[in-house]
């Protein structure tokens, strides 16, 4: 039985640094994806891009479980600031996501999966605990502009949209704060990875560095974060990983 950990990024950018240290590494190719094979640290991984969006997201995690046998699935990437105190350089390692642009009321209540009879999806309590050790560990590795980044965990919350006004992001905030949520921050791919995770029963864990805050400047942010800073956080958190995965 194989005890292969998925690594999904975001983006090509994060992806690199990971590509660069893969051990005997084989490249496959499936539904219009590219999947990198081999080992880190002597540890079975396989490196994959979610590519952007729910549905992008969903095909890639997918895959990895029908076409790889993967048995746990790691996101690394950047998201959006909502929370007042989570800024540009933090991370936050998710408790558990929920699409914010679901929406099948009055049907359901707003934000429910139908058919779920939930509203969220959480992470592996174990996997992102290892996780959040692993970001605590590699807190350092980016030298602070000015300011040491923070670690948060809580909910992070995806829809396909880039949340790039203030007004859109206080939108997002207030419909979920009605419904009793508090976002941390906001992204493109999460809920629907942690989705696929439930259906398959396989452990999940995310982490999300802040790029922007999810407003007028987040354009030029994230471009300037995912260029300078992104892939050597993803980096510097795997590497502190590895040793912490479950052997089998
Ligand atoms: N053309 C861009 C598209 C990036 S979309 C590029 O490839 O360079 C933004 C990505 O970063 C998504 O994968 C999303 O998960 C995350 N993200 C970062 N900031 C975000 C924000 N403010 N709103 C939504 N997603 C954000």
């Amino acid at each position: 039985m194989g005890n292969t950990t998925a690594i999904l990024s975001a983006l090509a950018q994060e992806q690199q640094g990971l590509i660069e240290q893969l051990e005997a590494p084989r490249q496959v190719h499936r539904a219009g994806r590219a999947y990198w094979l081999g080992r880190l640290q002597g540890r079975e991984v396989i490196l994959a891009l979610s590519r952007i969006g729910k549905v992008a997201a969903a095909t890639t995690a997918t895959t990895l479980v029908e076409a790889f046998d993967a048995r746990r699935i790691v996101f690394t990437g950047v998201a959006g600031g909502l929370g007042r105190d989570v800024l540009i350089g933090d991370l936050v390692v998710a408790d558990g996501f929920v699409q914010h642009d679901m929406d099948a009321s009055p049907l359901f209540p707003r934000f429910e999966i139908p058919l779920y009879g939930q509203t969220g999806f959480a992470c592996d309590a174990e996997l992102s605990e290892c996780l959040a050790q692993a970001c605590r560990a590699s807190l350092g590795a980016v030298p602070p502009a000015g300011r040491a980044p923070g670690l948060h965990r809580g909910l992070i919350v995806s829809g396909d949209q880039f949340v790039s006004t203030a007004r859109s992001a206080e939108q997002i905030q207030g419909a979920l704060r009605h419904a009793g949520m508090e976002p941390l921050a906001v992204e493109m791919e999460g809920a629907a990875v942690a989705q696929v995770c439930h259906d398959y029963n396989i452990p999940f864990a995310a982490v999300r560095t802040i790029s922007d805050r999810s407003d007028e400047a987040s354009p030029n942010d994230f471009q300037h974060f995912v260029t300078h800073v992104a892939s050597r956080y993803a980096r510097a958190i795997v590497d502190q990983l590895m040793p912490l995965l479950p052997r089998s």
